[in-house]
């Protein structure tokens, strides 16, 4: 049957509403993909465009992992609390959580994330080792009353999540397959178009074994991703190693050797305004910075101090895990017994001092000279100072040369699309989820569990692939693969029209996804229109129809180019199917609900 979009929910609209400032966001209303459900932040309807791209996405999603061996399965959404009591989670999870309670006033939750209800699963289906491993995954919606939902499907409250948990004998299984998921989500976002880096990340609240994030990179990202363009290093900023230089490698104009002299910099405070009076780089100069920390462990709140060089910001998470604090606040002039403009490491005393160890390798070093209006230059550690502990405090940057290879790195923010993480028996133990090995012995199983945001990773493919008209769909995901487009006025229409219908036609023969503009518009809106949503393949049927022509064009094509009609049907379903369109060989997309 021909789909005409005469009769199909595809709204479009000219202008995008004034609060969505992200491109996907943008274009994923303007295109008629997704409506927002009333005045409610962070809840979305899927229009049939939406759905079918996210369709696809699924499908993809369902024949990686049925190929790793995962296998579907559909848990209830509402899980009871007694669950999440068990784990310890009920209490800690907060107010992200959507919480509810039945007739009978019992408490329960719209499943944020499923590992206490699959524990639960396995906890009464698993008994002998004989029945491991196994790896269950759902695609189904996920309920988090996010703080700040945002971007449109990028941080939704209700949004498709493709969730997996395996469950494991002994940890090298759990590695195992932990890698067969990285590989298949590798894989899947490939096919989806998206350009992804896999970064190690902090396991977080969830923890165990170790995790890793996947990343679309996009500049619409939450998260800033350093990586390595030779090797396939990359990771979080907060994470990211900064390798330590040699010390010649910065021996500025200050020369080594002899001592530490004073000078006076009157009026200068910032790390520009001391460079400039000294007239040296600021990377010869090092900074330090004060934080109040506070301990959980019973230790009173109190100054410490990050010597770092002053071309560089600190990463406050890596000061944090060195301190063992579990807050940091940038300190006020007062709470140190120092002048926070001037100050410095020589003759600082009772502030515990952690030196980046660039500044503990490198120098001499221009510093405060803990006296107003004076610093000092030709400092080195060790030598004039006790540089305290020593490590790595620096945020990593684009031109840090990378930890595994040396190849300058590269930086650019990132969508989390995916996680997988290595969970050990974190839930098992809590949920007592045992199973008896060979000799008879009951043990917890050991757990992994993996995520894609299904929907978020729409949202990311969009982000990628638009231009200023629209939407440029990779072919593998795209709701439609080509626009059959009549035009002309009176008769000429008619022709035009009834053409698009056998061409149309002719096109879904050859398991090309066609759709038929039979609307009363002007070619202008028409073309607008399927540049904005983003089909693949256009053909326009019009005046060249009189000689058996009909126009062909890519959406990243600037200009048609004439093919014969009886030609086109076969020529486009090549480059569809080249392209990873068209109804494949691959199993339908069913509905994740
Ligand atoms: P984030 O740090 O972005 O909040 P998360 O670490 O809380 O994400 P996970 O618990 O790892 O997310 O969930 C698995 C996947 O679900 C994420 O990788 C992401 O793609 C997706 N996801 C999480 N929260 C949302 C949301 N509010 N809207 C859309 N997708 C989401
Ligand atoms: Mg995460």
């Amino acid at each position: 049957m021909v789909t005409r979009l005469s009769r199909l929910l595809t709204p479009t609209l000219r202008e995008a509403p004034a609060d969505a400032d992200l491109p996907s966001h943008r274009l994923m209303l303007r295109a008629g993909l997704m409506r927002r459900l009333g005045e409610a932040a962070g809840l979305y309807a899927l229009l049939p465009l939406g759905r079918a791209a996210l369709a696809r996405i699924e499908a993809i999603v369902r024949e990686e992992m049925d190929r790793i061996g995962g296998q579907e399965v559909l848990l209830p959404i509402v899980q009871p609390a007694e669950l999440w009591r068990q784990s310890g989670r009920w209490a800690v999870y907060g107010e992200e959580m959507w919480r509810l309670r039945d007739r009978h006033g019992r408490e329960y939750c719209l499943g944020p994330t499923h590992e206490e209800a699959m524990t639960d699963l396995a906890r009464l289906e698993v008994r002998s080792w004989r029945q491991l491993p196994l790896l269950l995954y759902q695609i189904q919606n996920k309920y988090r009353d996010e703080r700040r939902p945002r971007f449109g499907m990028l941080r939704a409250r209700e949004f498709v999540m493709k969730d997996a948990y395996s469950f494991h004998r002994d940890d090298e299984d759990l590695a195992r397959c932990y890698r067969d998921v990285y590989d298949a989500y590798a894989r899947i976002f490939a096919r989806c178009g998206l350009d992804v880096r896999a970064v190690r990340a902090d396991p977080g609240a969830i923890g165990g074994h170790g995790t890793h994030e996947f990343m679309a990179l996009a500049d619409a990202g939450e998260a800033e991703v350093v990586f390595c363009p030779r090797c396939d290093y990359a990771a979080d900023v907060e994470e990211a190693e900064v390798a330590a230089v040699r010390a010649d490698d910065l021996a500025g104009e200050q020369g080594r050797g002899g001592a530490p002299r004073r000078v006076a910099t009157p009026g200068a405070h910032s790390i520009g305004e001391v460079a400039g009076a000294l007239g040296v780089d600021a990377a010869a100069t090092a900074k330090i910075l004060f934080y109040i920390a506070e301990y959980a462990d019973g230790r009173a709140a109190g100054p410490v101090a990050a010597l770092l060089p002053g071309d560089r910001q600190l990463n406050e998470v890596k000061l944090g895990n060195r301190t063992g604090a579990v807050h940091l606040r940038p300190a006020e002039q007062g709470e140190v017994p120092v002048p926070l403009g001037s100050a410095g490491p020589v003759g600082l005393h009772d502030v515990p001092l952690f030196t980046d160890r660039r500044v503990a390798a490198g120098g001499p070093w221009v510093v405060g000279a803990n006296d107003e209006g004076f610093h000092l230059m030709g400092v080195v550690a060790r030598r004039d100072f006790d540089p305290g502990t020593v490590a790595d405090l620096l945020a990593a940057r684009a031109g840090d040369p990378c930890p595994a290879c040396g190849a300058p790195l590269s930086c650019r923010r990132g969508i989390e699309v995916g996680q997988v993480f290595g969970l050990g028996t974190k839930y098992s133990s809590a949920l007592k989820a045992h199973y008896l090995d060979a000799a008879g012995v009951e043990r917890p199983m050991v757990m992994g569990c993996y995520g894609i945001g299904v929907t978020r990773t729409l949202a990311a493919v969009v982000e990628q692939h638009h231009d200023d008209n629209g939407i440029i769909w990779p072919g593998s995901v795209s709701p439609y693969d080509c626009a059959v487009v009549p035009v002309g006025a009176g008769e000429a229409a008619a022709r035009a029209l009834s053409a698009g219908e056998r061409l149309t036609e002719a096109l879904e023969a050859r398991g090309v996804r066609a759709v038929l503009d039979d609307r009363d518009e002007r070619p202008g809106v028409k073309f607008k229109d399927a540049d904005l949503i983003g089909y693949p393949e256009r053909v326009t049927l019009g005046r060249s129809l009189a000689d058996g022509l009909v126009e062909w064009k890519g959406r990243r094509e600037a200009e048609p180019r004439l093919v014969p009609l009886d030609e086109a049907a076969g020529r486009i379903a090549e480059r569809v199917r080249a392209a990873g369109g068209g109804v494949g060989p691959q199993r339908g997309a069913t509905d994740g609900r």
